[in-house]
Parts: structure tokens; C-alpha cells; sequence
């Protein structure tokens, strides 16, 4: 497929940067107006936009949102994972870390020792849902964090994903 030619205009630039500014001022002027208008305690049905101050603020996931990884359990709350490493290797962002250990049931081979999931990394596909062969791990709903203040924060590993309510807020 051949790329779209850019016209002589776009290929100058300068037009494109001075439309891009000129939205972002039309934006500022906007929001400063109504912020302007709500100090003076004018106009409180007309919201400027909010800039939240993430992390530390966060809105909620959409209720549609299926993007926490979860790993699911036996009734006995044991993990269903048997550590066969499929859903590492379809997960094309290799962001999926597992140490398999023997399982005490001789009926089972494997289960993981460590599971972790480097959410920096995570591309949200789902391929590693799909690849499971025991219905062991999953995405849904539910909150998590994709900003956080150090790398390690934003390693989600057994205990998170084995946990319903990792943050304890219920
Ligand atoms: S959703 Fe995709 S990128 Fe994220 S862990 Fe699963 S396979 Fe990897
Ligand atoms: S979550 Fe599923 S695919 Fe991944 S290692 Fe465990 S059993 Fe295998």
C-alpha cells in the first residue's frame, strides 16, 4: 500500500504548528473564562475542564472497562494456573514473568511460584486470555493503578491478581 502523499502546504509545517497552537490557546481562553466566571460566582452550569492532578486524584474505569488482569482460583482458593507458560508466550509485549514450582498434588505437574504481569508494559490485547488452556486467568472489570511513582509499583505479581480487592476499599 502506497503512503499518503503530504500536500506542500502540510510538508512546510509552520501552518500545522500555528493551527495546533492556536487550538490550544482557544482551549486556554475558553477554560479561563468559565474558571473566571465561576470565581465570580457566575455561570455554575457551565464547567471549564479540570485537569485532575493524577496520580495522586484518579477517576474511575469505565463500568465497560475489561483491563484488570485477574488470575482465577479453585474453590479452595487455590490457583487454577498450572504454569504452562502459553499466555507468556502469546503475550507480544512480553510482559508476563512466571517461575513454575511442582504442585503438592501429583495429579497436577506444575503451578507458578511467581506471577507477574509488568502493566507498564501491556498492551491490553487479551491474547494471553485467549491462549489459556484452563480459563486461569482473566481481564475484567475492577480498578488498578497505570501510573505509578516507581516501576515496581506497576508490577502487579500473584497476590494482586489472585486478590479481589487488592486496595482495600470494600
Ligand atoms: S493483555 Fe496482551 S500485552 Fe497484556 S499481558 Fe495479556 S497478552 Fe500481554
Ligand atoms: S495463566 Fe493459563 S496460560 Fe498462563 S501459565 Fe497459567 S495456565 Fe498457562
Amino acid at each position: 500500500m502506497s503512503k499518503p502523499k503530504m500536500t506542500f502546504v502540510e510538508r512546510l509545517y509552520l501552518p500545522e504548528i500555528s493551527k495546533g497552537l492556536a487550538l490550544t490557546a482557544r482551549h486556554f481562553a475558553v477554560n479561563m473564562f468559565y474558571h473566571t466566571l465561576a470565581s465570580l460566582g457566575l455561570a455554575k452550569r457551565s464547567q471549564a475542564m479540570v485537569t485532575i492532578a493524577y496520580p495522586e486524584v484518579r477517576r474511575p474505569y469505565p463500568l465497560i472497562a475489561r483491563s484488570r488482569h485477574r488470575l482465577t482460583k479453585h474453590e479452595d482458593g487455590s490457583v487454577k494456573c498450572v504454569a504452562c507458560m502459553m499466555c507468556a508466550t502469546a503475550c507480544p509485549a512480553e510482559c508476563i514473568f512466571i517461575e513454575a514450582e511442582e504442585h503438592p498434588d501429583p495429579a497436577i505437574e506444575k503451578r507458578p511460584r511467581h506471577f507477574d504481569i509488568d502493566i507498564s508494559k501491556c498492551v491490553f490485547c487479551g491474547f494471553c486470555v485467549e491462549a489459556c488452556p484452563e480459563d486461569a486467568i482473566r481481564m475484567d472489570t475492577g480498578e488498578f493503578h497505570l501510573a505509578y511513582f516507581d516501576r515496581k509499583g506497576l508490577i502487579y505479581d500473584k497476590n494482586f491478581l489472585m486478590n479481589e480487592d487488592p486496595y482495600g476499599k470494600r
